[in-house]
């Protein structure tokens, strides 16, 4: 998807920096977003999909309403390498599937971007479908509050999730672009803007 005209932009960052609100200002400023998340949560749903977790997992990991029950499929992998291996073979290639027909899709629509909003951008290899990757960076005690509120965690559970990801250094350093999101909006959106811009301007003009 690289060498496209319609810019392809990666968020990186550690967990509640804001990378989803920076994704919301990018759809503001004429992107389309791929959020990573939201996919591979309504990609467990597929029938096809779910025939193949009762085969391997059993019934068990449906719901009585027949929906698979993500805290059942999340036991299982996070028990068992092997078996986060295997989920992640079934579901990465049909991830990507969805992401090209949606930068396929931004592109007939002459969208200003592409945004991939993933959690593990650079741990899932997604980064070298990047033209550019912004790493929002917010110091680690807003992340914390930030978490606490809306997701209930302690500082144990957020540096229990954060040792599962690469290093945040490493994520900074491997990105191309920072914005700072330090507490206000209209600042992050600034720096949201003025990196865009500067994307644009590089991919304009290659
Ligand atoms: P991430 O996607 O990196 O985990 P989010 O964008 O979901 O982070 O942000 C985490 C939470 O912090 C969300 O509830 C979001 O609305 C809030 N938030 C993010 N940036 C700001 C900001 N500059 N001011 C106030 N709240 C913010």
């Amino acid at each position: 998807m690289s060498r496209a005209r319609v810019p392809v932009i990666g968020l990186a960052g550690g967990i509640g920096s804001g990378k989803s609100t920076v994704a919301r200002f990018l759809a503001d400023l004429g992107c389309v977003v791929s959020d990573s998340d939201s996919e591979a949560k309504a990609c467990l749903q597929q029938v096809p999909v779910k025939g193949l977790l009762v085969e391997r997992w059993g019934g068990g990991v449906v719901e009585a309403d027949g929906t698979v029950s993500r805290s059942a499929v999340a036991k299982i992998v996070f028990a068992d390498e092997e078996e986060r291996v295997w989920l992640e073979s079934v579901i990465h290639p049909r991830l990507k599937s969805t992401r090209v027909a949606l930068y396929e899709r931004a592109v007939q629509e002459g969208a200003a971007g592409f945004v991939i909003d993933a959690p593990l951008l650079f741990e899932a290899g997604l980064h070298a479908e990047c033209d550019a990757v912004i790493f929002v960076d917010c110091p680690r005690a807003e992340r914390l509050r930030r978490v606490s509120g809306s997701r209930g965690w302690d500082e144990a559970e957020l540096e229990r999730r954060e040792k599962a990801q690469l290093d945040l250094d490493e994520k900074r350093r491997r990105s191309d672009y920072l914005v700072r999101n330090a507490g206000d909006p209209d600042a992050l959106r600034a720096g949201v803007r003025e990196a865009f811009d500067q994307i644009r301007r590089v991919s304009g003009s290659r």
